[in-house]
């Protein structure tokens, strides 16, 4: 196993040399937190979200799907409270200048603390190994035991002072717990204030008529506004959901991390409307949904995991979220929120226009309460990507860079090479794409020895290569060569080409969740 320090650095420098992920504006030496995805980047990014819509809007008969604009009208932003509230704490160090988020610094330290307890269990487990019993140390062992209710403690506090805005708590917080700036090591910190994420802009052509406008920070409020043309139109019933994926705009405080904190992001959402009263239930259906979903791509259980929220949003009566364990550790990737009646009331009470729902068996109108399923695409990426780039000894003394895409997710299914670039197999090759690319995303690739090319489809996350050699020629056989087990069988050209279209076919994928 890499370390993650190291795990990070060669996610970073792979996303660039293959094309996955760029610097944006890299010739002029970048934007920060904003990244371009490159030929391979944007095939995978597009199959993720495809994976998501499909799975959301194709197989629930009660989920629709729109495209709302980028712009809204800016009584949106107050109706919603982003105007408002949605502000980060930060706190800049006066001796190296940088500025953090507060609750960061805070959440990095208790992140320590977690460090400390796996250190303990790993040395538990090793001591007493096969009779290790993890939930036994975990609720006994003095030193364990005190690090988590420490933990518990700076939580609560957090949350509370957060909830009641009380800032000055926040930096006595950080004060208590002697938390120093990473870059100079001083306890020299400024107030903690606040920072409002959302970007300005304007619309209209002179200044004096110009209108102030926003570029939104979640895509959810374009469905909010839509709820009732949907529903209308759709002739929908409640219990239903309206997806949708695209771009928000966040002026983060501390963007680092790569694609994981960007500036400009996408999302993919889905806000469920259902009968006041039964949220809770829908908020456990979402939940489980969403993990079951994640685990259907193949990636190990060991690394997701819930986080019940403490201190809860204006808007909100119950949330959580998935957290994936980046190579920086366990952060969230996804939110799964019980929004109540907040939005819509709020819509309502701004814009005066009904926002209820006429619920035919209980014979009453309503504003329906929503249940969102929030999850960031980039970030998604990001742990499809780091998740699958592997490092993997050959035991001959070699080894190779492979990136274990889920098939249906790889930017190329199928890689189609002609042993030598004579004697008619480029002919035959090219022939084989011809056939292939109407079905799935399929590359001839012609240059190098044929070992140099398939170490280069193993690190581009191609899961089969077919080789057609001088064989090929007498009885229309070929090599399949499957990517993680390296494994090669000789088989007539449809049959093998039929395997690949079977093995990267969504439907069979959507048919297991
Ligand atoms: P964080 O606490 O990490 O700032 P958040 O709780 O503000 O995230 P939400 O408002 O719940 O995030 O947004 C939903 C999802 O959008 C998140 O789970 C995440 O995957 C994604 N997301 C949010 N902010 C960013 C960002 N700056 N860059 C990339 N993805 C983001």
């Amino acid at each position: 196993m890499m370390q993650s320090d190291d795990q990070f650095k060669k996610v970073l420098s792979h996303a660039k040399e293959y094309g996955f992920v760029f610097q944006s504006s890299d010739i002029y030496d970048g934007l920060s937190a904003v990244y371009d995805y490159g030929q391979n980047g944007s095939a995978l990014k597009n199959n993720i979200r495809n994976y998501w819509w499909q799975s959301m809007v194709q197989l629930n008969d009660n989920i629709v799907g729109i495209d709302a604009a980028i712009f809204m009208h800016p009584t949106t932003w107050k109706a919603s409270g982003h105007v408002d509230a949605f502000n980060d704490p930060l706190i800049d160090n006066k001796d190296s200048k940088k500025r953090y988020r507060a609750d960061v610094l805070i959440e990095d330290h208790i992140a320590k603390i977690e460090a400390k307890i796996d250190k303990e269990v790993a040395k538990a487990a090793k001591r007493f190994g096969d009779s290790f019993d993890q939930d036994q140390f975990l609720a006994t062992n003095g030193r364990v035991v005190e690090y988590a209710a420490k933990i518990t403690t700076i939580q609560k506090r957090l949350g509370q002072s957060l909830e009641a805005e009380d800032l000055a708590d926040v930096k006595a917080l950080i004060e208590e717990l002697e938390i120093v700036c990473p870059v100079s090591g001083s306890k020299n910190w400024t107030e903690v204030k606040q920072f409002n994420l959302m970007f300005g802009t304007k619309l209209g052509a002179s200044v004096e008529h110009a209108m102030d406008l926003y570029l939104r920070p979640e895509t959810a409020q374009g469905i909010f506004v839509n709820f009732l043309n949907v529903q209308k139109s759709g002739r929908m019933k409640i219990p239903f959901g309206i997806a949708q994926t695209g771009k928000a705009f966040r002026n983060e405080i501390v963007a680092r991390q790569f694609i994981f904190r960007m500036r400009e992001f996408e999302q993919m959402e889905m806000q469920f409307f259902v009968r006041p009263g039964t949220q809770k239930e829908w908020y456990e259906t979402w939940k489980e949904k969403r993990l079951n979903w994640h685990l259907s791509l193949g990636i190990d259980a060991n690394n997701f995991r819930f986080h019940d929220h403490e201190k809860l949003a204006h808007y909100a009566d119950a949330a959580s979220d998935i957290e994936f364990k980046f190579p920086f550790g366990f952060k969230e990737l996804e939110g799964i929120h019980s929004r109540t009646d907040f939005d819509l009331s709020q819509h309502q009470k701004h814009s005066g226009k009904k926002l209820q729902y006429f619920d035919n068996e209980t014979q009453e109108h309503y504003v329906p309460y929503v249940v969102e399923t929030s999850i960031g695409l980039d970030r998604m990426f990001l742990a499809i990507f780091s998740n699958a780039l592997q490092e993997e000894d050959l035991g001959d003394g070699n080894s190779r860079t492979v990136l274990k895409l889920p098939a249906i997710l790889a930017p190329t299914k199928v890689a189609v090479l002609p042993l030598v670039k004579k004697d008619g197999l480029p002919e035959i090759a090219q022939k084989i794409v011809d056939d292939l690319k109407y079905d799935c995303a399929v590359e001839f690739d012609q240059k190098d020895a044929v070992g140099r090319r398939y170490r280069r489809q193993d690190a581009l996350g191609t899961p089969f290569c077919i080789t057609v050699d001088h064989q090929t020629l007498d009885d229309q056989t070929v090599t399949l060569r499957h990517r993680d087990s390296m494994s090669q069988e000789r088989l007539p050209i449809s049959e093998a080409t039929q395997m690949v279209i079977k093995a990267t076919s969504l439907s069979d994928w959507l048919k297991k969740l």
